[in-house]
């Protein structure tokens, strides 16, 4: 006997207990660090610290190879001032991306209590994450490292042991940002270094030993290209994603969009947080914007529908 899937979902909406809501236990209330979101993924947090260790590594050739021996004290004092306070900027966007809750929806919310609550009209589809336990707004992703359903989520990112959504975005933008200008610096600062060695005696150049000169410095022209690369790349599709209102995820599985979009200059204001300002590139500046549940509107009584996703979150982790 065959049953359209209206059948199917009717039953579904016959049966509460499909929502298995003793199964749907509100998670452990967090402890003395009380609100802050942390990932505990032992892959991300080493990626993480690669990151500041990288950043450490660039500011120590900067300052000690390159700057501080140097005898043009105008040249030292601006490029150490501009490198340290990018740098700066770029483990603080580090740190607001890593430590921001990402757009996550309450664990364990898919009650029957919660549904009613929600005073859905006849004709709405709620979806259900079968792992968490929560009802997924549009657009929703379940990330299985953070193991919660996140808000517009683009891709988990381990370098900052975070999933990219809604509300960490703008923070991680400014992440790829600052990284790929310290890198650009760091890459103009040892051009110029290397022709001030040639034209000068090598052991004026620096006080290491010409040869530890030569490895510091390749090793930091590396580092610095690489990242230049990477960054750029990750801030040039981070925008686009932003001006064209379309995640990472939805790129990659082609979706057709069902949600409004919100373009260009109007998608860059919701993603940083209103009107251009200089806030847009201050890390420390939060984001105002109050969380809407964005489900998704259909014909004829309210319906459950479980929703199966366990591989989207995979493919989207880079
Ligand atoms: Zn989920
Ligand atoms: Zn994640």
């Amino acid at each position: 006997m065959m049953f359209s899937p209206v059948h199917r979902f009717r039953d579904i909406e016959r049966k509460p207990e499909y929502l298995h809501p003793e199964k749907c236990i509100p998670p452990p209330r967090l402890g003395s660090l009380g609100t802050m979101w942390f990932i505990r993924d032992g892959c991300g947090i080493a990626c993480a610290v690669i990151t500041w260790l990288l950043v450490v590594y660039a500011d120590f050739v900067v300052l000690f190879v390159m700057l501080i021996p140097s005898r043009n004290y105008i040249y030292s004092v601006i490029n150490g001032i501009v490198f340290n306070i990018l740098a700066f900027l770029a483990l603080a966007s580090h740190f607001r991306a890593m430590l921001t809750d990402p757009g996550a929806v309450p664990k364990g919310n898919a009650t029957k209590e919660f549904i009613e609550s929600l005073q859905l009209k006849p004709g709405q589809v709620v979806y259900k994450c079968p792992k968490c336990c929560s009802i997924k707004p549009d657009r929703a992703h379940h990330c299985s490292v953070c193991k919660r359903c996140i808000r517009k989520m683009d891709h988990h990112c381990p370098w900052v042991n975070n999933c990219v959504g809604e509300n960490n975005q703008k923070y991680f933008v400014l992440f790829t940002m600052y990284i790929a200008l310290i890198s650009l610096h760091a890459l103009i600062m040892v051009g110029f270094h290397f022709l001030y060695c040639f034209e000068e005696d090598w052991t004026e150049c620096s006080s290491f030993t010409p040869p530890t000169t030569v490895i510091l410095l390749i090793l930091l022209c590396f580092e610095a290209l690489l990242f230049l690369i990477f960054t750029s790349v990750m801030f040039g599709t981070q925008v686009h994603s932003i001006c064209t209102d379309e995640t990472g995820i939805e790129r990659l599985k082609n979706e057709n969009p069902t949600w409004e979009r919100t373009l260009n200059w109007a998608g860059m204001k919701a993603a940083f947080g209103g009107a251009f300002s200089p806030n847009w590139f201050n890390p420390f500046s939060g984001l105002s914007r109050s969380p809407s549940l964005g489900l998704s509107g259909e014909a004829s009584g309210i319906t459950v529908r479980c929703s199966e996703e366990t591989t989207s979150s995979e493919e989207a982790r880079t």
